[in-house]
C-alpha cells in the first residue's frame, strides 16, 4: 500500500468506526471542518488528559486556566495578529487552487531530502555491514550536491520571508519549476498576503464592536499573567497551561484534520527570568520530544525542524514534526517568545505587567518559552502510527488500532458468548462493577470473532468473554488486542489486572 492509499484508508476508517465525521454532513459538509464521533471524542479526551496531567499535575510550578474565546479586540492589535497574521499565498491559474508559497517550497525541499534517503539506502545495500552513514553523507558527491541545493533554497526562502519579499518567493517557485499538484502546470499568479483571523460582531448599548475568534489560545494566558501570578503567589520560573479551540481562516485547508478552520490547541507559556530563556528553551524542547516518545511513537517518525524564519518576537523556535503519510509535518512548536507579548500588553493596556523578584529586589518583564501543540494533529498522528493491517495465520487480515491502552477509547469490552442462559446477566454484573473505573464496552450481538474484530478496529486493548464455564467457576476469557492471546482469569482479578495494565503512571513515569 503506498502512502496515499494508507492516508485514504485512515480517513475512511475514521468515518466507518465513529472517530471523525465531516461537519454537517447531511448538508454536504463544510470544507475543512470536522466533528469527532463517539470513539473519536474518547481518544481526543484521553490525549488532552495526558497532556494536562503531564503539564499541570506533574509540575509544581505549572497551573492551568480556561480563558474565553472572545477577547477585547485590542488584544489582537497588541499581539500583532491584526497587522501581521498573514500567510503568503499563490494561486495556480489552471487548477484555480490556492497554496501557501512557503509550503510549496518546503515540499520541494522535502523531495530533495527523499532523494538523499534513496542514495543512502542504495549505498547501505551495496556496502552491507561496512556501511557508515556519516562517512557516506559527508563524502558522496551526489548527496553533497543535494545538500548544497537544499541550503541554497533555504537561504533564499529565509531571506524572502524575513523581508516579506514576495516577488523573490515567486521567482524561487519559477526557478525551481514547481508545478501545481492538481493541474501539473507552472501557471502561477503573484504571491499575496491573507489575514487568517475570523471576525464577528458583538452588540452593545453603544453600538457594535468587531470581535475576532481567537486564532491561538496563548493570548488568553498572557492577559491573565498578573491575575494568576498574584492569586497563585507564583514564583518565577512558572507556567500557565490551557487547552481550547482556536480559529483560522486557512485558505488552503487540506489533508483532513491536519489543517482545519476550527481546531484545538494545548499551549503552555513558561515565564522565566530574562537571560535564562535559552536554557529553558532547551529543557522544553527535550521534554516535549520525550512526551511524544512516551506514548509509543517511533523515534524514527519524529524530528526537530528549526524555524528558517523566526517570528519578529522570537529568539529561538523549533517544530516537532511527525512523519505523516504525506511527509514530515509540524505537530508542535516550541518558541522562545522573549518579553514581546507581556511588553506589548503593557504598552496597549497601560497596565504595568511586571514581576517583582524578591531575591534581587527588582522588577522585570519575564521572558516566555511557549510549547504549543495541535490536539487534532496529535490525534491524526495516533492513527497514522498505530492503525495496522495484520496478516493472520489463517490467511485473513485484521485491522488493529494499536494505540497506547491508556489512550484507547474503551479499555475493555465485555462480551457474553450467547444472549441467553444467564450469560448476559453475568456479564452485566461485571460491567456494572468495572464502569466505576474504566470506560467499558458491552455487546451481545454477532459472533464472538466479529465482535473481537470490531474492538480491534477501535483499539480496545482487552476483551473478556463470558461463557458457560463462567457460571460454574467464576472465570472468563481475557483476550489481548495486540497478541490475540487468550487467558482464563477469575472475575475477582479483572480490576487488579486492568489497574496494572492501564494507568497514567505508566506513561508519566517515562517523562
Ligand atoms: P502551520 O505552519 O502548519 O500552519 P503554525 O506554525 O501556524 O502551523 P502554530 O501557530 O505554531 O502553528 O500553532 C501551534 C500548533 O497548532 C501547530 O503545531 C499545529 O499542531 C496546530 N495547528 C495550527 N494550525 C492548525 C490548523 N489549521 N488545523 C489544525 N491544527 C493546527
Amino acid at each position: 500500500m503506498n502512502s496515499e492509499e494508507k492516508f485514504k484508508n485512515i480517513i475512511s476508517h475514521c468515518k466507518e468506526y465513529g472517530f471523525i465525521f465531516p461537519s454537517s454532513e447531511i448538508y454536504d459538509g463544510l470544507a475543512a471542518v470536522y466533528d469527532y464521533g463517539q470513539n473519536g471524542v474518547e481518544l481526543k479526551n484521553n490525549l488532552r488528559t495526558y497532556w494536562w496531567k503531564s503539564m499541570v499535575q506533574f509540575h509544581q510550578n505549572i497551573v492551568g486556566i480556561d480563558a474565553s474565546i472572545f477577547m477585547q479586540p485590542r488584544v489582537w492589535k497588541a499581539s500583532g495578529h491584526v497587522d501581521g497574521f498573514n500567510d503568503p499565498m499563490i494561486d495556480n491559474k489552471d487548477s484555480k487552487k490556492r497554496y501557501r508559497a512557503d509550503v510549496l517550497i518546503e515540499e520541494f525541499i522535502e523531495k530533495i531530502n527523499s532523494k538523499i534517503d534513496k542514495e543512502v539506502e542504495k549505498a547501505r545495500s551495496r556496502f552491507g555491514e561496512k556501511f557508515d552513514f556519516q562517512t557516506f553523507v559527508n563524502t558522496n558527491e551526489k548527496t553533497l550536491g543535494y545538500k548544497r541545493e537544499i541550503a541554497r533554497i533555504e537561504e533564499i526562502l529565509k531571506n524572502s520571508l524575513e523581508k516579506s519579499d514576495f516577488s523573490s518567493l515567486k521567482n524561487l517557485i519559477d526557478e525551481l519549476g514547481i508545478v501545481c499538484p492538481i493541474s501539473g502546470s507552472k501557471n502561477w499568479t503573484e504571491v499575496r498576503q491573507y489575514n487568517l483571523m475570523y471576525s464577528t460582531q458583538m452588540s452593545a448599548t453603544d453600538g457594535e464592536t468587531e470581535l475576532y475568534l481567537r486564532p491561538e489560545t496563548a493570548q488568553g494566558i498572557f492577559v491573565n499573567f498578573l491575575n494568576v501570578q498574584k492569586t497563585g503567589r507564583m514564583k518565577i520560573p512558572f507556567g500557565i497551561a490551557q487547552t481550547g479551540k482556536a480559529f483560522r481562516n486557512e485558505i488552503v485547508a487540506r489533508q483532513f484534520i491536519m489543517r482545519m478552520k476550527e481546531f484545538e490547541q494545548m499551549e503552555m507559556q513558561f515565564f522565566v527570568k530574562p537571560g535564562t530563556e535559552l536554557q529553558w528553551y532547551e529543557y522544553w524542547k527535550k521534554l516535549r520530544l520525550k512526551w511524544h516518545l512516551s506514548i509509543g511513537t517511533n523515534s524514527n517518525n519524529l524530528k526537530y525542524h528549526d524555524h528558517l524564519k523566526l517570528a519578529h518576537y522570537a529568539n529561538a523556535a523549533v517544530d516537532i514534526e511527525y512523519n505523516f503519510p504525506f511527509g514530515f509535518k509540524e505537530v508542535e512548536g516550541i518558541h522562545s517568545r522573549t518579553d514581546f507579548d507581556l511588553s506589548r500588553h503593557q504598552e496597549f493596556s497601560g497596565k504595568k505587567i511586571q514581576y517583582f523578584d524578591n531575591e534581587t529586589n527588582s522588577n522585570y518583564t519575564p521572558y516566555v518559552i511557549e510549547t504549543s501543540i495541535g490536539l487534532d494533529r496529535l490525534f491524526l498522528m495516533q492513527l497514522c502510527e498505530n492503525l495496522v493491517d495484520e496478516q493472520l495465520e489463517n490467511g485473513e487480515t485484521r485491522t488493529v488500532f494499536k494505540v497506547n491502552p491508556i489512550l484507547a477509547p474503551y479499555k475493555i469490552a465485555i462480551l457474553p458468548l450467547v444472549k441467553k442462559d444467564g450469560l448476559p446477566e453475568f456479564a452485566e454484573k461485571i460491567y456494572n462493577e468495572l464502569k466505576f473505573d474504566y470506560n467499558c464496552f458491552y455487546e451481545e450481538k454477532d459472533t464472538i470473532g466479529k465482535r473481537y474484530r470490531r474492538q480491534d478496529a477501535i483499539g480496545t486493548p482487552f476483551c473478556i468473554t463470558i461463557d458457560y464455564d463462567s457460571l460454574k467457576d467464576n472465570t472468563v476469557t481475557l483476550r489481548n488486542r495486540d497478541t490475540m492471546v487468550q487467558d482464563r482469569i477469575n472475575v475477582n482479578e479483572i480490576n487488579k489486572f486492568l489497574f496494572e495494565e492501564i494507568n497514567w503512571k505508566k506513561l508519566l513515569i517515562k517523562l
